[in-house]
């Protein structure tokens, strides 16, 4: 037996609790692994109470990311006591997750640790900071640098935000934090934030073309906020756009595409191709600094996971929150 968040649906209902779950139950995969830390993600929370239809087939685990120590592996490439970490491919959505002390996947969805960082930073790191790596990589492949001006990054003391801002200000670039909680204005300085704007500058609708002032952005609130920040692009600026904590909506015209070139570029961290995903956990091991890291991370442990996940959705919790689980391994 091994402890789990289990969520299930009863008629139209969906229920989360901490269960104990038979490990003959566990998925079909190829590497089974011990989960020494999880995370709580965004998506997370909106399976944990069925808020969205994240969830495909139900009883679920979720946890869309691990970083644990392989038990068994009859994958090549895994032998056991290899540290490794998972992001997305559905995990935690249509294939059992990582809140839970055991995790049977794939072996080809798996990274194997990235050196410098323990299971608990890689973890620290997760899915959100990951993306937000992929989001800092899309910046300069549209050649955003910092001599071409301020950056934008909304949702800044969420998960993704919080490693965007502190990535971004070790790079160089100007960044410039958009938060609805103006007193996470000291906390998003520290992380390396050169000014801190409130949400509510960008909440109304606004014209199809705004002063130019952002040189790039990250984004991941999406509807009206989104819309405003592409208003705003200067020539030929990008945008990075992971996210819809905001809204589906996008209520933009065509404008700032075709008339100062802007680009928006769409971030999907779930099905990214494999090269890509070890390109970025390299960055984030050369880009990050792991004092900040330390900073933007809370740890809840499983059995205050259902908790913490209304008051993430609620947008109560500041930067990333870690689940230690079988922690004698990290
Ligand atoms: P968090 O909840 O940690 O952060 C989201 C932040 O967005 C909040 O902290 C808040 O920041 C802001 N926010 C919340 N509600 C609203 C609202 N109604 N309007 C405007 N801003 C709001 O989530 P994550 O950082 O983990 O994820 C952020 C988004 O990115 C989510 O939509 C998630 O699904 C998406 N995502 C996408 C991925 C992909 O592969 N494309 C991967 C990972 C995440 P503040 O208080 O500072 O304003």
């Amino acid at each position: 037996m091994f402890q789990a968040i289990l969520i299930e649906k009863d008629g139209g209902d969906v229920r989360s609790s901490l269960s104990d779950v038979d490990d003959q139950r566990l998925p079909p995969g190829d590497v089974t692994v011990r989960v020494a830390y999880s995370t709580l993600n965004y998506k997370d929370a909106l399976a944990i109470t069925g808020k969205a239809p994240v969830v495909r087939s139900f009883p679920m685990i979720p946890g869309i990311d691990f970083a644990g120590v392989v038990e068994h592996s009859d994958h090549p490439a895994y032998k056991t006591g290899d540290k490794v970490a998972l992001n997305g491919w559905g995990v935690g959505e249509q294939h059992w997750g990582g809140l839970a002390q055991q995790a049977r996947v794939n072996g080809d969805w798996l990274v194997p640790l990235q050196n410098p960082f323990t299971l608990r930073q890689a973890m620290a790191i997760g899915t959100a900071g990951y993306t937000a790596m992929l989001c800092v990589m899309a910046l300069e492949w549209h050649d955003v640098t910092p001599d071409k001006g301020e950056v934008l990054v909304t949702g800044a003391a969420g998960g993704v935000g919080s490693v965007a801002v502190a990535l971004l200000s070790k790079l160089g670039y100007d960044v410039v934090a958009v938060t609805g909680r103006p007193e996470e204005a000291v906390y998003l300085r520290a992380l390396g934030a050169k000014d801190v704007l409130d949400r509510a500058q960008f909440t109304e609708p606004g014209k199809p073309l705004a002063k130019e002032r952002w040189a790039g952005a990250v984004d991941v609130v999406g509807g009206q906020v989104l819309a405003n920040v592409c208003a705003a692009m200067k020539y030929r600026g990008t945008v990075a756009a992971c996210g819809l904590a905001g809204g589906m909506s996008l209520p933009t015209t065509v404008a700032p595409f075709i008339l100062r070139g802007v680009t928006l570029a769409g971030v999907d961290s779930v099905m990214c191709p494999k090269e890509l995903r070890i390109e970025a956990w390299r960055r984030l091991s050369e880009d990050l600094d792991l004092d900040k890291l330390d900073a933007l991370t809370e740890e809840v442990g499983l059995p205050d996971v259902i908790s913490a996940a209304a008051r993430l959705l609620d947008g109560q919790i500041r930067g990333r929150i870690i689940v230690p689980i079988g922690t004698e391994m990290a």
